[in-house]
């Protein structure tokens, strides 16, 4: 996979450029195509979509409008074609906000506008990269940063301490990058958000072969971005951290790793960053004998590939986003396959989820790459803030099925797709959820769910499970099913945040027992006493509805970055976050986490711990996290 690739001379006639765009966006479209050629008089009022409609598929552009917005960037294709397929230079930074306010149909809000840049990227500038370095800053302060794991947080924050040139090395459990990507192999895995926007805005590409790529492609992709990024060399593979302590006295962290022989070593870093994913150590139910079962029994995210499901009697526990992708795949190879569903998800209509690129974009993504750019923004704008008031709740409003009336609107339109999807009243009756829609993670429907559940060899069973045995599970009702293979789809010990490994900080204060149970940190990164620490994907970091992670990750690595430039610039050796601070902010978040449907209803969750309290999810807009960690404030921050 190549990175920004350069685009091919067009070649094709008047007619076949108005084949290929036949189905493509046009607001993004009209973008890229004045992007490639300079006309920015391609972007006429008359084919602005509406701000007021962009949550609609259609985003407010009619028929004829579509129809003239192809046309338009057909004759300009053929113009550019004609006059040698000569690159216009890149948008002037007036023009791009011409062309964002037209994508979004609306004028938009400086910090919009200077947010939507960087995520667009369209000149080639990472306006992300550190501005400083350290040879210029503290040439002779010997500086060293840890990083535990090499996924998708750990490449984006080497990369930037090596654009900052900052010495760091990554410790790695794995044998190899990818993290998530790497370690969830099951069948049917792919990512449930675009790729033109789940991907790194530094690190863009216009080959991703589906809308939606599967979890061997997305490992190609951040392998592709450790290489170009020359990470590789920095990590140290197979090699486990089990405990970071901070020294008091030399004001640095000394790292107990286990290397893959089992022998233990100590790594000293300035800098601490854990970039271990919230979603790495599997979760097993707490279903009496799950340990029981005399057959093949395997998670999710250790999936057993050498288990051979053809002829078998299977059975899943479990339909969350992990289960609801390889059920399909195992119905089709097992022999009997029996899906224990404890609670159904909401299934979001999306009928390209598993398909390739059409060959019309494919063209346009050939010719005019800067496409997966806009459509990257494009993306954003209409999936960023427009969702959330749709989780808000609304105190007044008497339901446990949904927390507002437009939650409400949103719970009628996925029922109706349901009431399409499962004719049969017994079916529909099993699989339609009675929580509020986005209390939980959606799961992505091509219809597959419901070609699967009437498929004969499957059966959905919604009975409770009594326990586990020898021969299968038995029902608290005492029927008992017999199986030969078992498999978990039951998440991850997500609240248990930086677990197993042991951390100390100052004064020898141990993390886990600080935090009993309820993670807490300041904007999810940093924690009092527990200096030049740095957790990303940390407490309230994750998103339920709207965005996309690597845009959470992207913003940490700056953040941290700019804090490494702090220490250094500051002349101290290190940065404690004050309690009063994270306190304060602690209290935002639970209250305004309380007032969102995830908070609010009582469907059982990964995001709430045990004691209720939602330890994962950021419940303000992307533009707040982006305000908020452009770089640390020292006033924030205890500096010794
Ligand atoms: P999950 O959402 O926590 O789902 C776990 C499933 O196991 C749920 O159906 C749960 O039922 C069931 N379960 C747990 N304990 C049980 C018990 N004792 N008895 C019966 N059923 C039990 O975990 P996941 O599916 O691995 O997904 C976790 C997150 O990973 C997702 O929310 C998403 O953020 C991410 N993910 C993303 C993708 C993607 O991008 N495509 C794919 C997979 C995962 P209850 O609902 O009743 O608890």
């Amino acid at each position: 996979m190549h990175l920004d690739p350069e685009p091919l001379a067009i070649t094709a006639s008047d007619a076949e450029i108005l084949e290929a765009l036949a189905d493509i966006d046009t607001p993004p479209l009209l973008a890229a195509v004045a992007t490639l050629t300079g006309d920015l008089s391609l972007l006429r009022d008359d084919l602005r979509p509406s701000a007021a409609e962009s949550f609609d598929p259609t985003a407010g552009i009619s028929p004829e409008q579509a129809a003239t917005a192809r046309q338009l960037a057909t004759d300009a294709l053929a113009r550019y074609r004609d006059s040698g397929c000569v690159a216009a230079a890149p948008p002037s930074a007036p023009s791009v906000r011409t062309m964002l306010e037209f994508l979004a149909g609306t004028p938009v809000a400086d910090d919009y506008i200077e947010l939507m840049t960087e995520e667009l990227a369209i000149d080639g500038v990472d306006r992300r990269a550190p501005e400083w370095n350290h040879a210029t800053v503290a040439p002779d302060r010997d500086f060293r940063v840890a990083i535990i794991g090499a996924g998708m947080s750990g490449i984006a924050t080497a990369h930037r301490l090596a654009q900052a040139g900052v010495p760091y090395v990554i410790l790695e459990k794995n044998a190899d990058v990818g993290g998530t990507w790497l370690e969830n192999q099951y069948p049917g895995c792919r990512v449930d958000v675009p790729n033109h926007f789940y991907s790194y805005s530094f690190a863009q590409t216009s080959e991703w072969p589906q809308y939606f790529s599967t979890q061997g492609v997305l490992l190609e992709y951040f392998r592709a971005c450790a290489e170009e990024f020359d990470i590789c060399p920095h990590v140290q593979f197979e090699t486990e951290v089990v405990d970071a302590t901070w020294s008091d006295a030399e004001q640095v962290w000394n790292i107990t790793v286990r290397r893959a022989d089992g022998t233990t070593d100590t790594v000293v870093a300035h800098v601490l960053v854990s970039a271990v994913g919230q979603l790495n150590r599997p979760k097993m139910p707490d279903i009496p004998g799950v340990d029981r079962f005399a057959g093949e029994a395997f998670h999710s995210a250790r999936w057993d590939a050498t288990v051979d499901l053809a002829g078998k009697r299977v059975a899943i526990i479990g339909t969350g986003a992990s289960a609801a992708q390889f059920i399909p795949a195992v119905a089709e190879i097992a022999d009997e396959l029996r899906v224990f569903q404890r609670t159904p998800p909401w299934l979001l209509e999306t009928p390209n989820y598993h398909d390739d690129l059409p060959v019309g974009t494919r063209w346009l993504l050939d010719h005019v790459p800067s496409f997966a750019h806009w459509d990257r923004v494009w993306i954003f704008w209409r999936s960023h803030e427009v969702l959330v008031p749709m989780a808000a709740v609304d105190e007044s409003w008497e339901s446990t099925q949904s927390v507002s009336m437009m939650n409400d609107l949103v719970r009628q339109m996925f029922t109706e797709y349901y009431r399409v999807q499962f004719p049969d009243a017994e079916l529909f009756d099993k699989v339609l959820p009675h929580y509020p829609p986005f209390s939980k993670r959606f799961v992505r429907d091509n219809g597959i769910w419901a070609r699967t559940f009437t498929r004969d060899n499957v059966e959905l069973d919604v009975g409770k499970i009594g326990e586990i045995t020898e021969r299968g599970v038995k029902m608290a009702d005492g029927t008992e099913h017999e199986f030969d293979v078992l498999i978990f789809g039951t998440g991850f010990q997500a609240s248990s945040f930086l677990t197993p490994m042991t951390v100390h900080g100052a004064g020898g204060k141990d993390l886990h027992a600080t935090w009993d149970g309820e993670a807490r940190a300041y904007l999810g990164l940093t924690i009092p006493e527990f200096p030049n620490l740095f957790l990303m994907y940390g407490p309230n970091t994750n998103i339920v509805i709207n965005g996309s992670i690597i845009y959470f990750s992207e913003l940490e690595a700056r953040y941290i970055v700019e804090s490494v430039r702090m220490l250094l610039e500051h002349g101290v050796d290190s940065m404690a976050v004050r309690a009063e601070v994270h306190d304060e902010y602690n209290r935002r978040v639970d209250a305004a986490n309380a007032r969102m449907a995830w908070g609010a209803a009582s469907v059982n969750t990964w995001y709430k711990n045990a004691n209720g309290r939602i330890t994962q999810n950021w419940p303000f807009s992307l533009l707040e996290f982006w305000q908020r960690t452009r770089h640390p404030d020292p006033k924030d921050y205890v500096l010794r």
